[in-house]
């Protein structure tokens, strides 16, 4: 469970992106939905804690984040929205160096890992390929392998379905919910079906603020 308690942070420029933020996000698929500029990208960089907010407080399972930010990043698997790939790198070569990178120095549990994660993924076949040359959906999908190294208990998906095709998104929702059930994972879309039809729970957020917040249907009826 990831508790969020009146998070609030204004840029700069003043931009207030992120106002009076609470939400209980429990273990299992949770769906952020907004507009652009809505806040959600600036929201998931404050629980990767790679912005501070200026004022607020977040617990992930019962332990304060800001006292500890390095227990959340051992137990988190960040995939941001533009994420670069390397050129000519392949797949399986990535994930090992990433697992390398993660702490999993054991040659064979780091080479079952990395198979586990391939397998999952649906990328096995084509793992000896780089992924620079994949399709938006096989990058996405290969995204989420390098998230998913090292077991993390936090996962953060900003915008991963912007750009796919709606079988390659189906594909890529499909794989979110399998995650684990005691793994909270949080999704950020600006796509409504990405929710509804896949989420247990979600919030909707407009302008930094929490419209509605709750089980899909009955929040969305609310609107
Ligand atoms: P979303 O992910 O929902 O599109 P963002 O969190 O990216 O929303 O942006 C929310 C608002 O904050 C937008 O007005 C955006 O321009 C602004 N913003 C985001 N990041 C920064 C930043 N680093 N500095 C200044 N303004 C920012
Ligand atoms: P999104 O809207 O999908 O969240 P953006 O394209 O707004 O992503 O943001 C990409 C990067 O640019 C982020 O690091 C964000 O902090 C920064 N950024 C976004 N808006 C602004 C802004 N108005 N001023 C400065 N930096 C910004």
């Amino acid at each position: 469970m990831l508790s969020l308690k009146a998070l609030d942070k204004t840029y700069d420029n003043g931009v207030h992106a992120i106002n009076n933020v609470s939400l209980e996000i429990p273990a299992g698929l949770f769906g952020l939905l907004g507009p652009n500029g809505a806040g959600k990208s600036s929201l998931m960089r404050t629980i990767a804690t790679l912005q501070d907010p200026d004022s607020g407080s977040m617990r992930f399972n019962g332990v304060d984040v800001a006292s500890d930010k390095a227990a959340l990043r051992r137990q988190l698997g960040y995939l941001p929205q533009d994420f670069g790939v390397y050129p000519r790198v392949s797949a399986v070569e990535l994930l090992n160096h990433f697992a390398i990178l993660k702490g999993l120095h054991q040659r064979g549990e780091r080479r079952e890992a990395v198979e586990a994660l391939l397998q999952l993924t649906n990328l096995w076949e084509v793992r000896k390929r780089a992924v620079a040359s994949y399709s938006g959906g096989m990058r996405q999908r290969f995204g989420i392998a390098q998230a998913l190294l090292g077991a993390p208990r936090l996962v953060i998906v900003d915008e991963p379905t912007a750009g796919l095709d709606p079988d390659e998104r189906q594909r890529f929702l499909n794989l979110l919910a399998r995650i684990g059930d005691n793994v909270v994972v949080i999704l950020s879309t600006h796509i409504v079906e990405d929710v509804t039809n896949l989420c247990p729970r979600m919030a909707m957020i407009a302008k930094g603020r929490v419209l509605i917040d709750g089980a899909p249907q009955a929040a969305i009826a609310t609107l």
